[in-house]
């Protein structure tokens, strides 16, 4: 089965893939983190992928499209994956259907906007091993040594600005959320409320896999 997780930049998509890829032996398949690895090792690559992520623009549905194509075809997803960030308009969910037998089911993490604005402005990454902390609500119990591995570098996503930011919700505003309409209609759209801390969506996204 492959789960599409569907919501505003920093709904919990991130993080509750990682929750969801272990409850359910899945891989996890997020575009965006292979485009910020592709233009980190990779400089013309960067140049022209910055061009969309610092603007808070898509990436050409051709390039993305393509790409997700080449990983759904690895042996490690044949079983399907949590898809994060893909697909982000009608035309790249049209094209998922187009390139798999897989059973799609969707998940749409609910969200206001005035949350996700906080949660993102305040966003920061354990270089090491990746957990995410906020510094409105969320920082390292000792400051700046990572909870879990003790690393003391940390990192914030260039996108991560108010600019950006803004763009970003426009782009899901016009462009991903009519993805909503398009699995409402095929019975396949599922609800979280991801206002809600991220034990308490754990729990909604445990009773929900019960029922998808
Ligand atoms: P994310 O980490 O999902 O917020 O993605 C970061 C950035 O990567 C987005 O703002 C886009 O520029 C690009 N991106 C990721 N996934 C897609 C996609 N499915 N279609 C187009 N652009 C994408």
């Amino acid at each position: 089965m492959i789960i599409v997780l569907i919501g505003l930049p920093g709904s919990g998509k991130g993080t509750q893939s990682q929750f969801l890829a272990s409850k359910l032996k899945l891989p996890i398949l997020s575009t965006g983190e292979i485009f910020r690895k592709i233009a980190e090792i990779d400089k013309k690559e960067s140049a022209s992928l910055n061009n969309y992520m610092l603007q808070g623009k898509l990436v050409p549905s051709e390039v993305v499209s393509a790409l997700v194509q080449k990983f759904l075809a690895l042996k490690e997803y044949e079983s399907g994956c949590l898809l994060d960030g893909y697909p982000r308009n009608i035309k790249q969910a049209e094209f998922l259907r187009s390139i798999t037998n897989q059973e799609i089911r969707a998940i749409f993490f609910e969200v206001t906007e005035q949350v996700v604005v906080k949660r993102i402005l305040g966003r920061f990454t354990c270089i090491n091993c990746k957990k995410v902390y906020n510094t409105f609500f969320d920082k390292p119990q000792i400051n700046n040594i990572c909870d879990i591995c003790g690393f003391t570098d940390f990192v914030y996503r260039k996108d991560d600005n108010e600019e950006i930011l803004k763009e970003r919700i426009k782009v899901y505003n016009e462009e991903t959320k009519p993805i909503l309409e398009y699995y409402n209609s095929q019975g396949i759209l599922n609800f979280v409320d991801a206002t809600k801390d991220k034990k308490h969506v754990e729990l909604l996204l445990s009773n929900l896999l019960e029922k998808i």
